[in-house]
C-alpha cells in the first residue's frame, strides 16, 4: 500500500453529516490507526521541511490534532489559530464569508513575526475560507507563508481557486 492508500482507507464518509445533502469526511479512523497517524504526520513534516517552514499553524480544531505532532517531528514551534474569543491574549482577527453568514479566526499577535516562514496545516480543505483567511492573518502578522498543507482537499468546492490569490505563488499540498 501506498501512504496514499493507506491514509484514503482509514477516512470515512459519513454521508448527511452535519446537514442532508453533506458527505462528512471523517478523519477518526485514520487517527485511531497509529501506522496512519505516523504515515500523515511524517509525510507533513517532509513538506515543511521541503518548503523551508520555521513555525507551524494549526487551524482548530482538527488541523491542532495535526499540526502539533507534525511541529515536534519537524523540530518546529506550533501556533493555533482558533475561532474569535478563545484566545486569552493580544489578538489579531480575521473575518471571511462563509455560505450563510461569517465566521473569524485568530492569532495569538506575538506568536508570529517578522523573519518566520509558516506552513498551514489543516485536515481538510473545502471551501477554502478557512486556510484564506489564516493566510490574512500571518501576512498582518509580518510573516511569511510557506505554504499549506492537507491532508484532504475537496476538488469540487474549489477551495484551490479561492486560495490562488491569497498563496502568492506558495505551494498548496493536499496529500
Ligand atoms: P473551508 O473553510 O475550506 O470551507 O472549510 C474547511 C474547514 O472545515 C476545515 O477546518 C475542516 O476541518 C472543516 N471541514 C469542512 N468539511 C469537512 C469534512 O468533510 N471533513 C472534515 N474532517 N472537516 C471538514
Amino acid at each position: 500500500k501506498t501512504t496514499r492508500e493507506l491514509l484514503l482507507s482509514r477516512i470515512r464518509d459519513v454521508p448527511d453529516y452535519p446537514k442532508p445533502g453533506v458527505v462528512f469526511k471523517d478523519i477518526t479512523p485514520l487517527l485511531a490507526d497509529p501506522e496512519a497517524f505516523t504515515a500523515l504526520t511524517e509525510a507533513l513534516a517532509e513538506l515543511c521541511v521541503r518548503y523551508g517552514a520555521t513555525k507551524i499553524v494549526g487551524l482548530e480544531a482538527r488541523g491542532f490534532i495535526l499540526a502539533a505532532p507534525v511541529a515536534v517531528r519537524a523540530g518546529l514551534g506550533f501556533v493555533p489559530v482558533r475561532k474569535a474569543g478563545k484566545l486569552p491574549g493580544a489578538t489579531l482577527s480575521q473575518a471571511y464569508a462563509l455560505e450563510y453568514g461569517t465566521a473569524e479566526i485568530e492569532v495569538h499577535a506575538e506568536d508570529l513575526a517578522a523573519g518566520d516562514r509558516v506552513m498551514v496545516i489543516d485536515d481538510v480543505l473545502a471551501t477554502g475560507g478557512t486556510a484564506e483567511a489564516s493566510l490574512e492573518l500571518i501576512r498582518r502578522a509580518g510573516a511569511e507563508v510557506a505554504g499549506v498543507a492537507v491532508l484532504m482537499e475537496l476538488a469540487f468546492l474549489s477551495g484551490r481557486d479561492r486560495l490562488k490569490t491569497a498563496l502568492r505563488g506558495a505551494p498548496l499540498e493536499a496529500l
